[in-house]
């Protein structure tokens, strides 16, 4: 029985591709991490997952699928949730907009109803290869100065 399956998914933001990686969780599964391969593919380049197997093969989660408190969201938007394409299936992250454009095929959709299914990867499958997880501590997240966190200058006396 799987308890970690990894999924391949596309930034709607900036098109990059990454990995989201579930773990079982009671009934369902929990996103809880990503793996950013260290090369994005060029445009036009095959695409990364399909071995050309189909998807009859890989393992389905089923059930309730979210995400850990831990899951830190994309690693390049950091939008905090995922959708499904209801045309293609692959995996988008996801900043809760409704109207959404999927990075993989194109196709403008508006996100409704839950995930209930799946299809994911085991992590040793291609791709980039998961590092063993040593010490969970969480890194810090660095913030970013921008415009939403003015610095405000020095009191007057
Ligand atoms: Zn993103
Ligand atoms: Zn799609």
């Amino acid at each position: 029985m799987d308890t970690e399956l990894d999924v391949l998914t596309r930034c709607e933001e900036t098109h990059n591709i990454f990995k989201i990686v579930f773990r079982r969780q009671g009934e369902g599964w929990d996103a809880y991490r990503v793996l950013v391969p260290r090369a994005q593919p060029r445009p036009g380049a095959p695409e990364p997952g399909g071995g050309g197997q189909g998807t009859a093969a890989l393992p389905i989660m089923q059930g309730a699928i979210g995400s850990d408190p831990a899951y830190k969201g994309c690693p390049f938007c950091h939008a905090r949730s995922f959708y499904t394409c209801g045309t293609c299936g692959r995996l988008v992250c996801w900043d809760n907009r409704i109207e959404v454009v999927c990075p993989w095929c194109s196709a403008a959709a508006e996100v409704r109803g839950r995930i209930t299914q799946l299809a994911g990867n085991r992590p040793t499958q291609g791709g980039p290869r998961p590092r063993p997880v040593g010490d969970p501590r969480p890194t810090p997240t660095r913030v970013a100065p921008s415009p939403e966190r003015p610095q405000l200058p020095p009191p007057r006396r």
